[in-house]
């Protein structure tokens, strides 16, 4: 038994205690900060090594709705892009994640934009259903974690449920696959109004590496209204958890 504790003692505390500030390792690719005076010449040449396109290649900007953070633009001109590990990158306005040249803005949602009756009806209880749409379980998997005992999201009332009948709500996943894109309309039906939609990870938001494939159909996307996006690929636990807060209004 004293052999078990002395494990246990070596492992310490895993629990996150502040969601909202806790360290996160030197090596996690968050919000770009891209040099105020990148050339030309630098953004032609990074602009061609993005998988993606998710660089401006007039602005120089980069879309972190699109950027699947390999990081090949900085390792090719480090001294003028970096990913620092700001992992706050969750917005409710799809431009808010677009970082120009010479931004250190954190991103943040517009209050303004924020519906009224997600914090009245929502802010002590929020149930989820998370829908895969052509996901490669990655996103999927980081989504789970936000409910272990390291993360516990379910302390702030903040949990995944199995039908959307349960839901307030839908987390997208994945670039929506055709076949997909009738189950997730199934699924936002039967959840019960008024309810949100969270955009989970590159892939959902703008496609990430399918856009524009016709194996895809992401009309679910252009004719609903979508309350958050939270980038990354995959997103970071911190990264949902941080941008639900923000949206339900949570300070600490
Ligand atoms: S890190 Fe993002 S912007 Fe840079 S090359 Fe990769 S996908 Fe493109």
């Amino acid at each position: 038994m004293f052999k078990e504790i002395k494990v246990l003692k070596s492992h310490g505390s895993q629990y996150v205690k502040n969601l909202r500030t806790q360290p996160v390792s030197a090596l996690f690719r968050g919000r770009p900060v891209i040099s105020g005076d990148i050339t030309k010449d630098e953004i032609k040449t990074i602009s061609a090594v993005c998988p993606v396109m998710a660089i401006d290649g007039k602005s120089g900007s980069i879309d972190m709705g699109r950027c699947v953070f390999c990081k090949e633009c900085s390792f090719l001109l480090p001294e003028k892009i970096r990913f620092t590990n700001d992992y706050r990158i969750s917005s409710n306005v799809r431009e808010a994640l677009i970082i120009k040249p010479g931004s250190e803005t954190p991103v943040r949602l517009d209050e303004n934009r924020v519906r009224k009756e997600i914090r009245k009806l929502f802010k002590s209880a929020l149930k989820l259903r998370q829908v895969s749409a052509g996901g490669d379980n990655s996103c999927e998997m980081e989504l789970a974690a936000t409910g272990n005992v390291n993360f516990d999201l379910g302390r702030y009332g903040i949990e995944f449920v199995a039908s959307p009948r349960h839901a307030d709500g839908i987390v997208i996943t994945g670039p929506i696959s055709k076949n997909m894109a009738e189950p997730l309309q199934i699924t936002y039906d039967a959840t019960p109004s008024p309810k949100i939609i969270i955009l989970a990870g590159t892939d959902a938001i703008s496609g990430g590496i399918f856009e524009g494939s016709p194996a895809i159909d992401r009309r679910f996307i252009e004719q609903n209204h979508i309350d958050l996006y939270v980038p990354g690929n995959p997103v970071h636990p911190l990264t949902f958890i941080n941008g639900v807060m923000d949206l339900l209004g949570i300070k600490s």
